[in-house]
């Protein structure tokens, strides 16, 4: 491989806008207090109280370094926030850590061998914060709203000119950032952007200028420099997965097979490389290297195969905090003939640290379904509140869950902008849960092929 292109770092992405899991939007840390205890409902999680404490320890045994080759395993009957929990310990570590979240059955659907689909989690679960020198302006620089009328335009109506993000400013071109250095652009300034080619005057720190330019129906847009001193800025962060490394520098596949989600089996040799080249930037301060969270529901799919390749990758020095989830009690081994715990060996169940979820109260079922509602920016009536619970309760929590999306759906249908009991009534009839699924299945079974 010594003829491979030098390797890149991908440059503006974030991990995290594509783990984002819309059924834990709500989630945004596990709501513990200073002593690590968890508080009865906060930063979006309600009671679970024994499972949320142990998870704050997890949380500090990471933090202080002392997790290497250990596993997590959430166990508890299903909808009873395993996903949730994994999910706030993420958003506890840090806010840009990738979050990855695998069904163990995925292992298995996909077109490549089990230990490569499994390799892949891992190092999407690894971050890379790249940390890059640009001689560019601060982008609080111009957030404006330029009154048209300011500048004398016949025309009038607002100009708004959005430059808080830097995005902005890489939009209008490396030309606006060397001309705002070049023309020592300072806070109060008036200037003008030119919108085709991005170039910037300075017009002085009075809008007379502006109006001569407007008048002569130039296409540029006037901006005053607020307050506050024009920087610039050194550092740019951003954080990558080693993944997404490995997949850029594929030859077989490039950087497109990023977004075609499809990234085929990469060569160990080239991930070798790319260990070294990001030990390399680690050693110059180029880069962190942070691993991030790798959650495997539906643990007992696994089968013994995987688990070996956990054990070992657990040990490894870039090894992502693994937290596996399960709702199976003593079950086999997949490809043995034992059982043990969850489907889980005995070797592995030996470095995990365990914790247990319970079922919810009705008052804690309640409490979660009104956080989906205003997540989801549904108001709900107190009493389509009460039958939602009662359903959660009955059913599942995700069952009840999803009324709320679809009986909001029926409102506004009805142009009514309260959830009203009628509306839990009509989706409850409409879309039936799992156990009245089964029932009609049962009774039908003769209609059905299979
Ligand atoms: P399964 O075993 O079926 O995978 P699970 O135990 O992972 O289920 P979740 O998916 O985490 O359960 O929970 C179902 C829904 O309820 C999710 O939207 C989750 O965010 C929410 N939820 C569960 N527990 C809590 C909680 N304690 N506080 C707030 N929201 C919760």
């Amino acid at each position: 491989m010594a003829s491979m292109a030098p390797i890149t770092a991908p440059t503006g992405t974030s991990t995290q806008a594509l783990e984002r899991i819309g059924a834990h939007s709500h989630i945004r840390g596990l709501g513990l207090d200073d002593q690590l205890q968890p508080k009865p409902a906060a930063q979006g999680l309600v009671g679970q109280s024994a499972a949320r404490r142990a998870a704050g320890v997890v949380v500090k045994l990471v933090n202080d370094g002392r997790i290497a080759g250990r596993a997590v395993i959430l166990a508890g009957p299903p909808g009873t926030g395993k996903t949730a929990i994994a999910m706030g310990v993420s958003r506890e570590l840090s806010e840009d850590l990738p979050f990855v979240s695998l069904s163990a059955s995925e292992v298995f659907s996909l077109e490549m061998s089990k230990t490569e689909a499994l390799t892949q989690a891992f190092r999407r679960a690894i971050g890379v914060r790249i940390k890059e020198e640009k001689e560019v302006v601060e982008g609080e620089v111009v957030e404006i709203i330029v009154d048209r009328s300011l500048t004398g335009a016949t025309k009038t109506g607002k100009l708004t000119v959005k430059t808080t993000d830097m995005e902005t400013v890489y939009d209008l071109g490396q030309k606006m950032i060397d001309s705002l250095q070049r023309e020592k652009v300072s806070a109060g300034d008036v200037i003008a952007i030119d919108k085709a080619s991005g170039r910037i005057t300075k017009l002085g720190r009075s809008f007379t200028r502006a109006r001569e330019y407007d008048a002569m129906g130039s296409d540029t847009r006037f901006v005053q420099c607020p307050e506050g001193e024009l920087q610039r800025r050194k550092d740019v962060v951003h954080t990558v997965s080693l993944h997404e490394i490995d997949v850029i520098n594929s030859r077989t596949q490039g950087f497109l097979a990023l977004f075609a989600g499809d990234t085929g089996e990469i060569k160990p040799e080239l991930r070798d490389q790319i260990n070294v080249k990001v030990g390399e930037w680690r050693e110059e301060g180029k880069a962190d290297i942070v691993p991030g969270v790798l959650f495997i529901d539906e643990i007992h799919m696994l089968d013994v195969e995987c688990f070996s390749f956990l054990n070992r990758a657990l040990e490894s020095d870039l090894a992502p905090l693994v937290i596996m989830a399960s709702n199976r009690g003593l079950t086999r081994v997949r490809g043995t003939r034992y059982r043990s715990p969850h489907g889980v060996p005995i070797d592995l169940l030996d470095r995990a640290l365990i914790i247990q979820t319970k079922p919810y109260s009705a008052e804690e079922i309640k409490e979660i379904l009104n956080i989906r509602a205003s997540e989801e920016d549904v108001d709900l009536e107190q009493e389509a509140l009460s039958v939602l619970t009662r359903i959660g309760g009955e059913t599942s929590l995700r069952y009840a869950q999803l009324l709320i999306t679809t009986a909001s759906l029926a409102a506004r249908r009805r142009k009514a902008a309260r959830v009203e009991v009628t509306d839990v009534r009509r989706v409850y009839s409409l879309f039936i849960d799992e156990r009245r699924s089964t029932t009609y299945l049962e009774e039908h079974a003769r209609e059905f092929m299979g």
